[in-house]
């Protein structure tokens, strides 16, 4: 399949800052062809006429448990410990596959129709999350989240599920599709694992050339925490372990130092800002301008929503640019091209896909067209500033992953709606709630 797009204002995200007017950008196969202000040779299976649009790299959502889209809104109101422990821990003990695929399916149709193109995703069953996402067209990095609550002395890796769980999951998913789907090393968290578990899991992720995907000092209690029994932050005490020698992603990072910031420069560890999560469960504001100021990759994610309740990127770009602004009393402390590189570029970045996030020739096919002559998107002055503090996820009219359209007004080509109600519904909110 080969689609042509005619008439494109293009953020082509390739660090430019400069959109491009009335461009051509050919997609082939699965792979971005040419950008450019001529009309490219060829013939082309579709011409897209982009009049009145604004093209933009897919979303990179580079941290979320999407199986949780289950328990949207289930338990709100409670702090942390009790919404975890009342709530959404026995509502997880009782997911089955059949229930982690329609939760998945759910989350993956919320995404598609508000432009993620593709996400990094730590949740169990995660051998079924592989298997929707492939059929729903995005990319992936899928990780299980590694938990170890055993004593130290008594840790097997041939007695810790989540070692099986990852060896079982690398075995069959890592570099699917051409690289559609790849496979990252996981630690829940510190708090939710020891040492041996950490020693583990880095030594398998060093063998096997996966990288890390973390929680890291989501709240100030589990930072300090972590500081108490190690005489070490979160950041610092897995990199002892060897966590960071492959790059990775730090999720949250509310509470880490610039002593961690050193460390997650050096050895390419993304923070993945999740500002809606944070803020509802009253985790407290990551220092993202002080982060990106010393170096480190930042990226955005929605986290599950079970603890944002929207999967609409287009939400969490705006908050995180007004938030800093706001918190650090500095209208330049974070704009609105700063937010979309955090959803585009730098995801595709934390995920270590140097082929998404960017729309230029070679690059895979991850694109969305944003209807701009929505009334809420008129008039534009600015691109980036409408995209970031006036549009959100229904502006969306396309989304192509992988070159496949994959969603069109209001349409979904590779998800089956009707059925993921059904499945939804009738199958797994009974088995979890009934
Ligand atoms: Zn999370």
């Amino acid at each position: 399949m080969s689609v042509l797009f005619t008439n494109a204002a293009v953020l082509t995200m390739d660090g430019s800052r400069e959109p491009l007017k009335n461009a051509f950008v050919a997609v082939e196969r699965h792979k971005i062809t040419y950008v450019g202000a001529e009309r490219p040779e060829g013939v082309f299976d579709r011409v897209v006429d982009c009049s009145g649009k604004v093209m933009m790299p897919g979303f990179v959502n580079a941290h979320t448990h999407l199986p949780m889209t289950l328990m949207r809104g289930y338990g709100g109101g409670h702090d942390l410990q009790t919404w975890l422990y009342d709530y959404i821990f026995p509502a997880e003990a009782k997911l089955d596959p059949r229930a982690v695929a329609a939760g998945t399916d759910l989350g993956l149709a919320e995404m598609i129709a508000t432009g993620v193109t593709c996400v990094a995703d730590m949740y169990m069953h995660t051998g079924v999350i592989a298997d929707r996402i492939v059929k729903a067209g995005l990319s992936a990095n899928l990780s299980c989240g590694g938990v170890y609550f055993g004593a130290a002395e008594e840790f097997s890796p041939d007695k810790c599920n989540d070692c099986r769980n990852q060896q079982e999951l690398t075995d069959s998913w890592h570099n699917y599709g051409g690289g559609q789907i790849r496979v990252d090393a996981s630690i829940h968290g510190e708090y939710t694992s020891n040492a041996p578990l950490w020693r583990w899991m880095s030594d398998y992720a060093q063998k096997h050339g996966l990288r890390m995907h973390a929680h890291i000092s989501e709240t100030v209690s589990e930072h300090q925490a972590s500081i108490s029994r190690h005489g070490r932050t979160p950041v610092q005490v897995l990199g002892d372990h060897g966590a960071w020698e492959n790059g990775g992603i730090a999720a949250h990072c509310v509470y880490t130092t610039p002593e961690d910031w050193e460390i997650m420069k050096d050895k390419s560890v993304t923070c993945v800002h999740n500002p809606w999560s944070n803020l509802k469960l009253g985790s407290g504001i990551a220092p993202v301008p002080a982060m990106l100021k010393a170096g480190v990759n930042v990226a955005l994610g929605s986290d599950g929503m079970s603890s944002h309740n929207s999967a609409d990127l287009f939400s969490d770009m705006k908050l995180a640019a007004a938030l800093h602004c706001g918190a650090g009393r500095d209208p330049m402390a974070m704009g609105a091209w700063d937010a979309l590189e955090m959803a585009t570029v730098r995801g595709a970045r934390a995920l270590g896909r140097t082929d998404t996030g960017v729309i230029a020739p070679g690059y895979v096919a991850d694109l969305i067209l944003v209807d701009f002559t929505a009334p809420n998107l008129m008039p534009c002055h600015d691109p980036a500033e409408n995209l970031v503090f006036s549009a959100h996820g229904s502006n969306v009219v396309m989304n192509m992953a992988r070159g496949q359209v994959i969603y069109e007004n209001g349409e979904f080509f590779t998800i089956d709606l009707a059925r993921v109600r059904s499945e939804v519904e009738g199958y797994a909110l009974p088995l979890l709630f009934g």
